[in-house]
């Protein structure tokens, strides 16, 4: 009798811990992904589409500090350090001030730390997460901050940027405590606590031009390799080029780019359902083209686009959550609360 009582007693015990346990949080942003994006994606995708799978919706204002179309700097800030700042700038307030991100937040709580783009490593989006800079265009200071930073695992583009550089430093020999791998297999193998891939020279290619590792085995190999650096982790994975689809007016660019981020997901998704400690939230930082959903088939799997813009639009933007302290996500909010809800789910 006394042992069943302890081994109750044990099991609540444990089940108590479980669910102190810091989560996991999986941050995904489509750059540019309006509500049309998806829904041309889901009929693109025969009326389907792994965002039907969260729990909760909301939608984001993403308009800057002082202007109502926000660029990514702006809207990643805001999103990463729950400030609204000026366009172009990244990680620093209206007062000059530098902010601290929420991956940096995560890691003073102990948490390994990831970054992975479509785009280079450099660009808006990701840097949002680990730079403070007073215009993205800095990409080789932006690199610079990267090397002084200690983010555990980056996959990226823009490797000209720590190598080929105008003061003739070789960053990537100077972050002699990185793994600089160049496939996912090898980061897979690799024992290193610190992993960087720098994917491209330059930019990546597009989709359809055939880049590659594809997002969704970079998400795979690196969920892998922080589990195995230890949990809880913060992830940022962006799918970057679905803004510049929206940007050349491009509906195949802009369904493919989806298409790859949804399949992302979906693989995302399916890990935080089995993990069941994962908090995964999908959204944009801003709408991109202006994009209307005029006309398609859903047998035939086709969407037919029109574009109002080269720019960005200023439309609020969907959030998916799915996951421990995902009910913080539904409603209508700024941008900024994502970090602020995010902040409450790592404190406890
Ligand atoms: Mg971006
Ligand atoms: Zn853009």
């Amino acid at each position: 009798m006394s042992k069943l009582i302890s081994l109750l007693l044990l099991i609540i015990i444990t089940s108590g811990i479980a669910q102190d346990k810091s989560p996991n949080i999986i941050l995904m942003i489509g750059d540019g992904m309006g509500l049309t994006q998806i829904s041309s994606g889901m009929y693109a995708n025969k009326n389907s589409t792994a965002l039907e799978g969260f729990e909760f919706i909301g939608l984001s204002k993403t308009h800057a500090f002082d202007q109502l179309i926000t660029d990514s700097a702006a809207s990643g800030t805001a999103m990463a350090s729950g400030v609204k700042t000026y366009n172009g700038v990244i990680g620093i307030d209206t007062k000059n001030k530098s902010i601290k991100s929420i991956l940096e937040i995560c890691q003073d709580k102990g948490y390994k730390t990831a970054l992975l783009a479509t785009s280079s490593i450099v660009h808006a989006t990701p840097a949002s997460f680990y730079a403070n800079i007073p215009s993205r265009r800095q990409y080789q200071d932006i690199a610079l901050q990267l090397r002084e930073h200690s983010v555990d695992l980056f996959i990226g583009g823009g490797k000209k940027h720590f190598n080929k550089r105008d003061d003739k430093r070789n960053l990537i020999e100077e972050m002699n405590n990185y793994h600089f791998v160049k496939s996912l297999e090898e980061l897979s193998s690799s024992e290193s606590k610190k992993i960087g891939y720098l994917t491209y020279k330059d930019e990546p290619p597009t989709k359809l031009e055939g880049r590659s590792p594809a997002l969704e085995d970079m998400a795979s190999s690196s969920i892998k390799k922080m589990k195995s650096l230890g949990e809880p982790f913060f992830m940022m994975i962006e799918g970057s080029q679905i803004d510049w689809g929206g940007h050349s007016n491009d509906m195949d660019y802009v369904l493919s780019e989806f298409k790859e981020f949804n399949t992302t997901i979906q693989r995302v998704l399916n890990y935080a359902k089995s993990d069941g400690n994962t908090l995964v939230i999908v959204t944009a930082d801003h709408e991109t083209g202006g994009l209307t959903l005029s006309g398609g088939n859903i047998k035939r799997g086709t969407a037919k686009g029109t574009f109002s813009t080269k720019g960005h639009s200023a439309a609020m933007v969907p959030v998916f959550s799915y996951g421990p302290k995902a009910e913080l996500f539904k409603g209508i909010y700024e941008n900024t609360a994502i970090f602020d809800k995010m902040l409450k789910a790592v404190t406890k």
